[in-house]
């Protein structure tokens, strides 16, 4: 049984050995940059609230009731502050180097991007994409933070966005009951089968259809970093359990 210094030097020849690879990750690779994942112990979802998140982040619930699906949105789905991690920063430097073909992210706080990843694909959207769901202008994430929306009986706005045309202005992120970009999916699924190595981190793959992309994985080594255990823990050729940033900041 190999401790976690031995596994982690094991990682850093495969990835030397390997022509490349493709990281998939999700919220637990932004937790060390400050934003609470969705499912740990100080995660979104064990937070006390009367509404559960996953009915405020759906589809139905943002059509419902769109003030208060924006009150949740603006003060626990957007951190505008956070910074890129080691592990952002690493996976942008492996890209630079060659050897990170692609990172498939569950993530919509755009940090890889901000780390200087280019190959990013974003499976559930990006914070910083927005449009308005009548006439489809597009709107930066700004327009949704600071958009006051409609004066309310009490001389209150409702802190709903809206478009010039009065439509209201929806963030770019897939929301429960939505699908997935077509596109953004066929090019993960082509990523997955043509990868050698396939390196998952951060991700309790509780959700689907992201989690379920990992079948079409053919490769040699499959590598899994995160701190507590997934349903897909007896796949892995690799099981680091542990912090996702002291891994990468040995590569
Ligand atoms: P999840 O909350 O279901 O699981 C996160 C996993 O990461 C957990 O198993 C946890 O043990 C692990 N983890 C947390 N911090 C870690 C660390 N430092 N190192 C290693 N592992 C760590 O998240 P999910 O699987 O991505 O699915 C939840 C959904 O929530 C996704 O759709 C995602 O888009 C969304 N989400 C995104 C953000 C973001 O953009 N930063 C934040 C919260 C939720």
């Amino acid at each position: 049984m190999q401790n976690n210094a031995e596994k982690i030097k094991l990682l850093g020849q495969w990835i030397e050995q390997s022509d490349s690879f493709v990281f998939f990750g999700g919220a637990g690779v932004s937790t060390e940059s400050g934003i609470p994942d969705f499912r740990s112990a100080d995660g979104l979802y064990n937070e006390k609230s009367e509404i559960p998140p996953e009915r405020i982040i759906s589809h139905t619930f943002f059509k419902m009731h769109p003030k208060e699906f924006f009150e949740f949105y603006k003060t626990k789905m957007v951190y505008t502050k956070a910074k890129p991690s080691v592990t952002h920063m690493t996976l942008a430097r492996l890209e630079k180097e060659g050897k990170c073909k692609a990172v498939i992210t569950q993530n919509i706080d755009g940090l890889h991007q901000a780390a200087g990843s280019v190959n990013v694909l974003e499976l559930h959207g990006s914070i910083y994409r927005n449009y308005c769901i009548k006439c489809g202008r597009p709107y930066d994430l700004d327009a949704v933070m600071t958009g006051k929306g409609i004066r309310l009986g009490d001389g209150r706005f409702d802190g709903v966005p809206v478009c010039e045309c009065g439509g209201i202005i929806k963030p770019d992120v897939v929301l429960y009951e939505e699908s997935l970009d077509e596109s953004v999916l066929k090019e993960s699924v082509s990523l997955i089968s043509n990868t050698p190595m396939l390196i998952i981190g951060g991700t309790s793959l509780n959700v689907y259809p992201a989690a379920g992309l990992l079948q079409h994985f053919r490769g040699s080594h499959i590598v899994l970093i995160n701190k507590e255990p997934t349903p897909f823990d007896e796949n892995a050729d690799l099981l680091i359990q542990g912090a996702l940033g002291d891994v990468f900041k040995e590569l």
